[in-house]
């Protein structure tokens, strides 16, 4: 089990910050928002200005919170482009990002540049598609950030660690807001059995 208490305990509150970038990924019900959450919870409580945003494309809930499916709310800031981010957070100690393979490739260089500045950003996103393909800035980040959590789902089929978010509806298009009634969580073996099946 992941524990970030010894990386991040101990981060500093002075006038001479050192950012860092904290990346969570996995596949859908995975608990990445929930993750998320605990984070950014944690700080605001430590009082540490924190700011949210997610693209403005996910729009499934709510156009101002970040939700997650266990109805954990938290407010946040919904942005078209990644450079928004930038111009909307300046003076936050904590930045946080939710649904971050919905943004443009810039998203990599905006975290970058917060982190230089000085803030902790933390990132929350889909690793990859139905296809298995990696997702969207998601794996541009893993590369720039300090620290990744790969958090996993359980496999609906077998009770294994689950990879995969597998897409039940026939839809060939990579971005497809999908209820959860669309998607399953799968393993590698039981992803296989799938495609193989789909397939003529
Ligand atoms: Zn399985």
């Amino acid at each position: 089990m992941y524990d970030d208490n010894n990386s991040h305990e101990g981060y500093p509150r002075d006038n001479h910050r050192v950012g860092r970038i904290e990346v969570i990924c996995g596949s859908m019900f995975s608990g990445k928002t929930e993750e998320l959450l605990r984070r950014l919870r944690r700080a605001q409580f430590a009082k540490q200005q924190v700011e949210i945003f997610k693209p403005s494309i996910d729009t499934r809930y709510s156009p101002e919170e970040v939700v997650s499916h266990d109805k954990n709310t938290i407010l946040s800031t919904p942005v078209e482009h990644s450079s928004n981010i930038l111009l909307l957070s300046s003076g936050a100690e904590v930045v946080g990002i939710d649904e971050a393979q919905f943004f443009d490739g810039g998203l990599v260089e905006v975290c970058v540049q917060l982190a230089d500045q000085g803030a902790r950003v933390i990132v929350a996103g889909l690793d990859m598609d139905f296809k298995r393909n990696p997702f969207g800035p998601i794996p541009g980040l893993c590369a720039v950030a300090d620290d990744v959590t790969k958090v996993h789902a359980i496999c609906v089929e077998c009770g294994r660690l689950a990879n995969y978010s597998h897409r039940l509806v026939d839809n060939d298009k990579q971005v497809m807001l999908g209820e959860t009634e669309e998607y399953r969580p799968l393993c590698r073996k039981c992803f296989l059995r799938a495609l193989s099946k789909k397939q003529p």
